[in-house]
């Protein structure tokens, strides 16, 4: 293999998606002078552009799709490679490209994301949303759709059931609430009325990241009314192209062939038992069902409560795995339960001279007692950022420490048209019965959470224009004892920002 190589440069970076093209950046500015070659499958890269820091960790920033002159142009060192690696040899360091190219590298980086976990594999009335390919066939196969099964609780789903029109949408989720990867039950429960209502003009117009965590809180629901109310509760058990990120539907018309804004019926707390066409249906002696019953539609979908409905096709949106399969054979790779390839906190994997980075990668360091991992485009941007910064390190032979991104999770983005801020162990993650809730709700406008653990401030869930995400920010990155505040850290008619200042 090693005889084959076509040419060996200093740094190889596989993918170019979000943590791909970061990381290309980073190594190309950080060392001009080093040879750098990006291999990826896609036609196009993905950039970042309007990158804004609005608080000490939260960040939020544009993507958009480019072609990869673009980069070569602005790095003369830098080589792209449109092909998808086949196979990697991590004894000679080199990989082979599926147009039977062979490149060796120095050090390498696979930032190759992650691909739709479906439902089945091969059924064509299954569909998953990943890149822009898969989201125009939505489009084109939701124009002729009466109605569409959605399965799924994560930020897809969430986006989904939100933006189609004209078209009827069963909603199969696992949990007892609505974008349980998120939030509780009682986000939920204010999100909800968003989906009954019809869309504001401004959705359209709606910018930001989004995405999707944990049994809901018993009884959440309960503290909403249209006042502001603060209360203290106890703790409930509180190969693709590039993947899509955020507004990925804008400028697509989501629109299915009925009069109807948006009907969403919700199945909580099911999963999928078996998906059948109506051939299946006729043809099975055992099948219970009938089609008098469920209508005639081209596919069928039978949940785990006991209820099948038809329809036009079924969308899996159940999350994604790590896209490794191309670099495994023959190597030695640690990975993570979730099938990431596990990294260390200088995103080295257990191969010599081979980083990973974004879906693909699963953090495998001792976290911060306030940082999660989550397949987001944030967590893609910063761990590219940071791979490439370790890679410049290493060859230069400098120290580096693991990036105070790391140090607390943080979040914006959009759900049902609502700011949604999420900072921390926001969902009480990790804590166990040992930590406390307050909650803030005011029907309609906002709905702030905030995760106390020992007195002092943990994570928060802050929905709609609530202005206080730096604040708490620097509240949780203090871990100041709040205990003399008591819910009084939630009154309304308390200017929070003054009182900590
Ligand atoms: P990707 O963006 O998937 O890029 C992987 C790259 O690797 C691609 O260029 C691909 O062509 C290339 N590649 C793959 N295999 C090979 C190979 N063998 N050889 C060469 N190249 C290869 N996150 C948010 O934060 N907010 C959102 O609102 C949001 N919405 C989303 C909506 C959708 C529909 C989807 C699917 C995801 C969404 N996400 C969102 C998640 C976010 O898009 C991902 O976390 C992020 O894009 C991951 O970036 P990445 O660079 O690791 O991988």
């Amino acid at each position: 293999m090693a005889d084959k190589k076509e040419k060996t440069f200093r740094f190889v970076i596989v993918g170019g998606g979000i943590a791909g093209v970061t990381c290309v950046e980073q190594l190309s500015s950080q060392v001009p002078s080093a040879d750098v070659a990006l291999i990826t499958a896609g036609p196009h890269i993905k950039a970042v552009t309007n990158y804004k820091q609005v608080s000490k960790t939260l960040e939020e920033f544009d993507v958009e799709e480019r072609p990869s002159s673009v980069l070569e142009e602005k790095f003369p060192n830098l080589t792209v490679i449109h092909s998808a690696v086949k196979s990697l040899h991590t004894q000679s360091h080199s990989v082979e490209t599926a147009d039977g190219r062979v490149f060796g590298y120095e050090k390498l980086c696979i930032c190759s994301g992650g691909r739709p976990k479906l439902l089945t594999q091969d059924n064509p009335y299954v569909l998953g949303i990943r890149d822009t390919d898969s989201a125009q066939e939505f489009q084109k196969r939701l124009s002729k759709a009466k109605r569409i099964v959605v399965v799924g609780n994560g930020g897809i789903a969430l986006e989904l059931v939100y933006e189609v029109e004209g078209c009827e949408v069963i909603w199969a989720v696992k949990d007892k609430a609505i974008g349980n990867t998120f939030f509780d039950a009682g986000a939920a429960q204010f999100l909800i009325p968003a989906l009954e209502a019809d869309k504001p003009e401004s959705a359209a117009t709606c910018k930001r990241t989004r995405y999707t965590t944990e049994e809901p809180a018993p009884g959440a629901s309960q503290t909403f009314t249209a006042d502001r109310n603060s209360r203290r509760r106890g703790s409930g058990p509180t190969e693709a192209g590039s993947a899509l990120g955020p507004d990925w539907h804008e400028g697509i018309v989501l629109r299915g062939t009925e009069q109807v804004s948006r009907r969403v019926s919700l199945e909580y707390q099911c999963e999928v038992e078996k998906i059948f066409t109506s051939e299946e249906l006729l043809n099975s002696p055992q099948q219970t069902l009938r089609l008098e019953n469920v209508g005639s539609w081209p596919v069928y979908i039978q949940l785990t409560n006991g209820k099948t409905f038809g329809c036009d096709f079924v969308v899996s949106a159940t999350g994604v795995v790590p896209n490794t399969e191309p670099f495994l054979n023959g190597n030695n790779f640690a990975l993570a339960d979730d099938g990431g390839l596990h990294v260390d906190d200088h995103m080295m994997t257990s191969e010599p001279d081979v980083y990973a980075a974004g879906d693909v990668c699963t953090a495998c360091w001792e976290h911060s007692p306030l940082w999660q991992q989550m397949r987001l485009w944030t967590q893609a941007r910063q761990m590219g950022w940071f791979a490439g910064r370790c890679m410049a390190a290493h060859v230069l032979s400098e120290p580096i420490e693991l990036d105070f991104c790391f140090e607390l999770f943080s979040h914006i983005t959009k759900f049902f048209n609502y700011k949604v801020v999420l900072l921390g162990k926001f969902n009480g993650q990790g804590l166990g019965p040992d930590h406390e809730l307050l909650l803030r709700c005011t029907k309609g406008q906002e709905y702030v959470k905030v995760v106390l653990s020992g007195g002092r401030m943990v994570g928060a869930v802050l929905i709609g224009e609530t202005d206080l995400e730096e604040t708490f920010e620097n509240l949780i990155l203090n871990q100041m004892d709040l205990t003399p505040y008591g819910e009084e850290l939630l009154n309304p008619d308390i200017d929070i920002e003054d009182y900590f200042d």
